[in-house]
């Protein structure tokens, strides 16, 4: 009989992890390959080191990143406690000591029967229950490890995401309901045309826009499967009329074809979220919110997640993962994938997934039922998400609003209000019935 978990790696999620298992007295293995193998982006052997960004984002509890982080804390999420702990002045948002975070992740780790085994893991066996959080960077032995563990085509290296926006925030009166040639749905794709005037206007800031810069280690590697449409419309005027936003076979309310359109799709089954469909960019956050903004339909946007390209391992969380988190495949349930490899998008997000994670894989043990956190939180809605969006289109995803079911009130401030009102009275409800 299994009575151990291991777990692969000292992130993030592999920190959050070890912490809710050794918590729940299971006997927890963490392996973490740093200092002896470093990933291109990581500068240190320490534990969940933030690789980019101090900051974990808003504190504001009526953000979607404000209320992950109260839903965490109400989960005693050691990342959350640690953060806190560390915390540097920063305003609305929780920005820590970068060093001061990973030594009290480390020092909290430590305290508890923990064992820390410094080894890469190259190969998952069958025999162990497994959490996999090697993350964004996971070594190249142990990648094809879970690519024999998967599937083939199951696994990406590179983000190459579209920018969302709320389906609240679309003006619709600037767009219309079709799809091209009157093929599918008629609600498939909603179109965002422009005339002459606005595409020139659009496309003068988008060939002038700022980017983000590059890391070393990506290179030209991350734009090779996928053109960012800056680049594309960097070909000519005309380039992105012959590309994502060409209007043949799409006609708008007054049967007129317009001069160039952007196609939005519905990015969820709600219909709350749509994506810029081959809108996958490499402009700065700042940059996509001015430049689509532009966009007539788009002009209040609400941006739920911003388009990235970047180096990033992940694996196809619809087609492969359940809402726990575990292999969906009968024999295969010992295995569970956490962090960003599996398809979530941030450090906190990151340190969620660990924590439902690994309280699945103590309940897997001890026979006890699945831990499912209720849709109406970030991480019950984010959690669904990765695991039943539609595996044709996945791309990573962050917590946001868009991931919940709707709440019809028209003030946003209110709206929101009430989006983190239910979300913790949900959550308090189902922790005080005991189902953790
Ligand atoms: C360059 C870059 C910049 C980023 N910037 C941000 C940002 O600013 N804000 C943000 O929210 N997110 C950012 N991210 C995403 C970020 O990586 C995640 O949010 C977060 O670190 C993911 O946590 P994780 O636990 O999944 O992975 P990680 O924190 O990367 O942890 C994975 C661990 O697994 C170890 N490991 C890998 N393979 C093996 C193996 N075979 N055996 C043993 N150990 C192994 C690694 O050494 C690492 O310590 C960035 C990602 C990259 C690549």
């Amino acid at each position: 009989m299994i009575k151990k978990v291991k777990i692969i790696g000292a992130g993030l999620a592999g920190c959050e992890a070890a912490y809710q298992l050794s918590k729940r007295g299971v006997e927890t293995e963490l392996y973490e390959m740093r200092p002896k193998r470093m990933t291109p982006a990581h500068r240190t052997g320490n534990f969940a080191e933030l690789v980019c960004s101090n900051s974990l984002k808003s504190e504001d509890v009526e953000t979607s990143s404000g209320l992950l982080k109260e839903e965490l804390r109400i989960m005693d999420s050691l990342i959350l406690k640690c953060a806190d702990k560390t915390r540097v002045p920063a305003g609305s948002s929780l920005s820590v000591d970068r060093e001061g975070f990973s030594l009290k992740v480390k020092e909290e780790l430590l305290k508890r029967d923990i064992k820390i085994i410094c080894e890469e893991v190259k190969d998952i066996d069958g025999e162990s229950i497994w959490i996999v959080a090697s993350g964004p960077l996971t070594s190249e032995p142990l990648t094809r490890s879970i690519e024999r563990l998967t599937g083939k085509n199951t696994l990406y290296f590179f983000d190459a995401a579209a920018p969302i926006v709320a389906a609240d925030s679309i003006d619709t009166d600037n767009a219309f309901f079709a799809s091209r040639y009157g093929k599918g749905e008629a609600d498939d794709y909603l179109n965002c045309p422009m005339n002459k005037e606005q595409y020139s206007a659009f496309y003068e800031a988008l060939v002038s826009a700022d980017c983000s810069p590059v890391k070393d280690f990506e290179g030209s590697e991350v734009f090779s499967g996928c053109m960012p449409v800056e680049v594309m419309a960097k070909r000519g005027f005309d380039a992105i009329r012959f590309g994502p936003m060409k209007p043949v076979g799409l006609y708008d309310k007054n049967n007129v074809r317009p001069y160039a359109v952007v196609q939005l799709r519905k990015e969820n089954r709600e219909a709350t979220m749509y994506n810029l469909v081959g809108f996958q960019t490499h402009l700065t956050f700042g940059e996509q919110k001015r430049v689509f903004s532009m966009i007539p339909a788009l002009k209040n946007a609400e941006f739920l997640r911003y388009g990235v390209m970047h180096r990033n391992s992940f694996v196809n969380a619809p087609a492969i993962l359940t809402n726990t988190f575990a292999l969906k495949t009968g024999e295969r349930k010992n295995i569970f994938i956490a962090g960003q490899l599996s398809g979530v998008e941030g450090y906190v997000e990151s340190a969620m997934s660990g924590l439902v994670a690994s309280i699945n894989a103590a309940n897997t043990l001890m026979n006890k039922p699945p831990f499912i956190l209720p849709a109406t939180t970030i991480s019950g809605a984010l959690s669904k998400y990765i695991s039943e969006s539609d595996s044709r289109y996945f791309q990573p995803m962050n917590g946001n609003y868009g991931l919940l079911p709707p709440i019809e009130i028209k003030d946003k401030k209110l709206r929101k209000s009430a989006y983190a009102e239910r979300a913790l009275n949900d959550l308090k409800v189902m922790l005080t019935e005991g189902r953790n």
